[in-house]
């Protein structure tokens, strides 16, 4: 049983090999090292989008319109899968919040 690969460091830098488990300690770490790309890797305005329906929080747009489409079946006509399939997805999976 390999519990480690359900809580992995889901937060990893894009100029070195570090990740991190929590968006804030990612954010030190380019902070620290590589400053010059806080606002590309790590940027500190990650918008919160709201759900209009619930109380549900979200850091991407299109995270917010899944969960609308999912949970408030929300149509929209922005091709979704699309997006989801590319390999933003990691990013968004690593932003989405619960
Ligand atoms: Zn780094
Ligand atoms: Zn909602």
């Amino acid at each position: 049983m390999d519990k480690g690969t359900l809580k992995r460091n889901e937060f990893s830098c894009s100029s070195c090999e570090k990740s991190y488990t929590e968006y804030k300690n990612l954010r030190r770490h380019v902070n620290q090292v590589h400053p010059e790309n806080l606002n590309t890797i790590a940027p500190l305005a990650v918008r919160k989008y709201k759900c209009s329906f619930c109380k549900k929080q979200y850091n991407t747009k299109v995270y917010l319109s899944s969960h609308e489409r999912k949970v408030h079946n929300v149509k929209y006509y922005v091709p979704l899968f699309t997006f989801e399939r590319s390999h933003c997805i990691n990013i968004l999976k690593s932003i989405i919040q619960y």
